[in-house]
C-alpha cells in the first residue's frame, strides 16, 4: 500500500511488519524522519468532517427572554468557548466512534452528531481538567485557565458541556427516536463513569493515600481510559447501528481489557521517555499519580524505601527534583514495578486480541481494518 506522511505529504517507506496484524503499519518519512502509523492516516480523514460538524455549533443564535445583547462579552465568550476545540486532539474517540458505527453499515453522516458530541466532551473536559491537575500546557499552548484565569475558563468549559447535550439532542433530526434516546443513556452512563474515574483519582492524591491495591489502579483506569476511549465510542457507534446487549457486552470487555493494556503502557512509557520530548519523563510521579506501578512500588518496598518514596510524593510539586524522580524510577525497577506493569500490560493486551478476533465478527470491511491499525497503534506507539 502507498502511503504518504500526515506531515508532509512524502512517500513513506514501510518499516517491519506488526507483531501484531503481520501487514506494515508503521512508515517512516524519509523526509522528516519520522515514523507515522497508518492509523494517523484514519484519524486525519476522520477530523475534517467532524471538526466541521462541532464548528457548526459555535457562534449560533439562541433565544432569551430579553433583547439585551453585549458584543464585547459575546465576542470573548465564543473566543474562550472555541479554543480548545480549535486547537484540535487526535481524534481518537470520535474517529473510533465512526468506525465503529461504518463496520456496522451506519454511514458518517448518521454518526456525525455523535463524533461531534463525543469530541466537544473531550474539549470540555480537558479545560476542568487541565486546572484539577495543574496542567499549564495543553495541544502545544498554554492551558485555558493561565490564559483566561479559572473562573472563565471554567465556565467556558460549561458552555461547551451543554453544547455537547445540544449536538446529542439534534440526533433526534437525523436518527430513529429510539436509538438518539438510547445514546443520550449511554453518553450518561459513560460520562457518569469518566467523573466517578476522576474522583477517584483526585481525591487519592488529596487524602494522600499510599495503601492502595492494584484493583484501585484499575477502578481509575476502568473509567477513564477504558470506558470513556474505548468501550463508549464503539458502544456509541454500535448503538447508532441498533446492536443489541450482548454485542454491547462484547464491546465493553474489549474495551476494558484494551484501556487497561493501553494506560498500563502509557504510564510505563511516561517513566521511560520523554515522548519524544513533548513531557518531562516521570511526569507522573510529580503530579503523584496514583499508577499500577507506584502501587506495586509501595506494595512491595521495604519500609526504609517506602517511607523514601513518601517523602517524594509529600513534597510540594516545584519540589520535586530530577534526581527524585530517578530515584522513584530505580526503585520501580529493583522491586520488580515496571516489569509487572509490562507483564500485566502484556496480560491485558492478549485478551484484548483474542476478544476481537473470536467474538467481534459483527465489525466488517474497511472500517474493520481501520479499528485493527488503531488496535495497533494503541500496543505498539513509542511516543
Ligand atoms: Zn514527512
Amino acid at each position: 500500500m502507498e502511503m504518504v506522511c500526515p506531515k508532509c505529504g512524502s512517500q513513506m517507506e514501510p518499516m517491519e511488519k506488526s507483531d501484531i496484524l503481520g501487514v506494515h503499519t508503521w512508515y517512516h518519512c524519509p523526509k522528516c524522519d519520522e515514523r507515522h502509523h497508518i492509523f494517523e492516516g484514519v484519524l486525519k480523514k476522520y477530523r475534517e468532517p467532524i471538526w466541521k460538524e462541532i464548528e457548526s455549533y459555535f457562534y449560533g443564535d439562541f433565544k432569551a427572554v430579553s433583547d439585551l445583547r453585549n458584543e464585547e462579552v459575546e465576542k470573548l465568550h465564543w473566543e474562550m468557548v472555541t479554543d480548545y476545540p480549535k486547537r484540535k486532539g487526535k481524534y481518537t474517540r470520535p474517529t473510533l466512534l465512526a468506525l465503529t458505527a461504518g463496520a456496522m453499515g451506519v454511514p458518517l453522516e448518521k454518526s456525525i452528531k455523535t463524533a461531534a458530541a463525543m469530541q466537544t466532551s473531550e474539549d470540555w473536559i480537558l479545560i476542568h481538567d487541565d486546572w484539577q491537575d495543574g496542567s499549564t500546557m495543553r495541544r502545544g499552548k498554554p492551558a485555558l485557565h493561565l490564559i483566561y484565569g479559572p473562573e472563565l475558563a471554567i465556565n467556558a468549559g460549561d458552555s461547551l458541556h451543554i453544547i455537547m447535550w445540544r449536538m446529542l439532542r439534534d440526533n433526534l433530526d437525523i436518527l430513529d427516536r429510539d436509538v438518539a434516546l438510547r445514546i443520550i443513556d449511554e453518553f450518561y452512563d459513560m460520562m457518569q463513569r469518566t467523573t466517578l474515574g476522576q474522583t477517584a483519582e483526585m481525591l487519592w492524591i488529596q487524602e494522600k493515600r499510599y495503601d492502595l491495591k492494584e484493583e484501585d489502579a484499575y477502578y481509575i483506569i476502568d473509567g477513564k481510559t477504558s470506558y470513556y476511549s474505548l468501550a463508549g465510542p464503539m458502544r456509541l457507534g454500535a448503538i447508532l447501528a441498533g446492536a443489541d446487549e450482548d454485542t454491547l457486552d462484547v464491546l465493553s470487555e474489549f474495551g476494558t481489557y484494551l484501556g487497561r493494556a493501553f494506560q498500563i503502557r502509557d504510564d510505563l512509557l511516561d517513566l521511560k521517555t520523554d515522548f519524544r520530548g513533548l513531557k518531562e519523563r516521570g511526569g507522573d510521579i510529580r503530579e503523584g499519580k496514583r499508577s499500577l506501578m507506584l502501587i506495586h512500588l509501595l506494595n512491595h518496598a521495604s519500609e526504609d524505601d517506602r517511607q523514601a518514596v513518601i517523602s517524594i510524593l509529600e513534597k510540594p510539586r516545584d519540589k520535586i527534583g530530577k534526581e527524585d524522580i530517578d530515584t522513584v524510577i530505580g526503585l520501580m525497577e529493583r522491586y520488580g514495578s515496571l516489569e509487572h506493569g509490562e507483564s500485566e500490560a502484556r496480560k491485558w493486551a492478549e485478551k484484548a486480541l483474542h476478544t476481537l478476533r473470536t467474538k467481534m465478527d459483527f465489525l466488517k470491511g474497511d472500517e474493520r481494518e481501520a479499528i485493527e491499525w488503531a488496535v495497533d497503534f494503541m500496543l505498539t506507539r513509542d511516543f
